[in-house]
């Protein structure tokens, strides 16, 4: 960055830093992760100068022969990917994408269903403090207070009763597969239409690790930035006889000019999930969250619903007296990021919670396998047995930062 170095130093310097806290300490936030260095080199290119509003081979502006490659490619590479029968690569995030569905098949003031954000939802299926949840009838669905999965049959009971046009299906902090059969099932019996949100384990799914929602949704909306492990960004997938209004709702609809270079850098992203290193990376994270979910048990720890299917694990602190935002601040005071979570039928605030959420995506990136697993997942219980001793966590970080350095997020400094 030789440039930026003399032109803007404070944020060279910025860059530089949290290059070196990416580095040095152990990011264990479910919805994170590492893109390689090809992402980083497409999302760093001259494609963010060029406006392309509209779709490939139909702009409203000249110019766009070269950024139509790039977008016809990230579609076809995401279609092949998930066996999708038609893909939209534009939303700017997961929240655009799912706005442009909503816009597609609801009117304000239709009714819609979404998992409760604190039962492990996403703000944008509901919540009355998001767009959602102000313009829709919003009926939230949860999980079961015995097993801690979803009730199914609660969300069959109350799909019956309120007869809502959409049920998302889609978790942001829910460590089990999701039956999207069922859904199915529920849906047609109550004549309402699917959008499954598989913003977090889109990359267990696009490698068969996770069951797929592909045959059984309308549309299927996702991230490219959390398992997928690409640029910022978000994508609608749907079938083909709704191309034409979600299109239009998104672009002209909800957004304007799209972001050409993350385009770019999702279709890499893209093309290397396609690999089978890609899929070798999914199983490897899945094998980890389980070594990690059975050491934190070990220790004494409760999980959610008990263990993990998935990415993650939510762990349970409300039968102790310490917080999730307690965790948190002594966690990442031992360089581990992880952040505090509300768990199902919390007690406390969503600004103290009950729980922490813990993810493995971002540490399989750099390569580290069971036997790290156990190795943080000891480092977690010593610092939570030790939380206000800031000697220990002083400690703590300097071994977090020797295990760092046997395992480089890239091979070459960057900054
Ligand atoms: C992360 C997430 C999103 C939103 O992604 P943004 O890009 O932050 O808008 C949407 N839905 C679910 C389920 C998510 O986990």
């Amino acid at each position: 960055m030789k440039r930026l170095i003399d032109v803007d130093p404070e944020i060279y310097n910025a860059i530089r830093k949290e290059t070196e806290r990416e580095a040095y300490t152990l990011e264990l936030i479910a919805s994170e992760n590492f893109v390689s260095e090809a992402v980083l080199e497409a999302q760093g290119c001259v494609m963010t100068n060029k406006y392309a509003e509209g779709y490939p081979n139909k702009r409203y502006y000249g110019g766009c022969q070269n950024v139509d490659i790039a977008e016809s490619l990230a579609i076809e590479r995401a279609k092949k990917l998930f066996n999708a029968e038609y893909v939209n690569v534009q939303p700017h995030s997961g929240t655009q994408a799912n706005m442009a569905v909503y816009f597609s098949v609801l009117k304000p003031g239709d009714t819609m269903m979404g998992m409760n954000l604190s039962h492990g939802g996403h703000l944008s299926h509901g919540h009355p403090i998001n767009f959602t949840g102000q313009m829709y009838k919003v009926i939230p669905y949860g999980v079961n207070k015995e097993t801690e999965t979803i009730d199914y049959d609660e969300v069959l009971r109350l799909a019956k009763e309120h007869k809502p046009k959409l049920i998302v299906v889609g978790a942001s902090a829910y460590p089990r597969f999701i039956d999207f059969k069922r859904f199915r099932e529920i849906a047609d019996e109550a004549g309402a239409m699917i959008m499954a949100d598989i913003a977090h384990p889109a990359g267990l799914v696009a490698t068969g690790l996770h069951p797929t929602p592909i045959p059984y949704a309308e549309f299927v909306t996702t991230t490219t930035h959390k398992t997928l492990r690409g640029p910022r960004g978000g994508m609608v997938m749907c079938q083909e006889k709704y191309a034409k209004v979600l299109d239009k709702n998104l672009f002209p609809g909800i957004q304007g000019g799209p972001l050409m270079h993350v385009i770019a850098a999702k279709a890499v992203a893209l093309k290397e999930a396609l690999t089978p290193e890609f899929k070798e990376y999914q199983n490897q994270i899945q094998k980890n969250a389980k070594a990690m979910a059975k050491r934190l048990l070990e220790r004494g720890f409760r999980l959610i619903s008990g263990g993990t299917d998935n990415h993650l694990m939510l762990v349970d602190m409300r039968n102790t007296e310490i917080t999730g935002k307690d965790a948190e601040e002594a966690l990442d005071k031992a360089g581990i990021t992880v952040n505090k979570n509300t768990v199902p039928f919390d007690n406390r605030s969503p600004f103290i919670t009950s729980g922490i959420r813990i993810g493995t995506p971002a540490v399989t990136t750099r390569g580290m396998k069971e036997k790290e697993m156990v190795k943080i997942a000891d480092f977690i219980a010593d610092t939570i047995d030790n939380l206000k001793d800031e000697k220990h966590h002083e400690k703590t970080r300097k071994t977090v930062r020797e295990l760092c350095e046997q395992f480089p997020i890239y091979k070459e400094r960057l900054v």
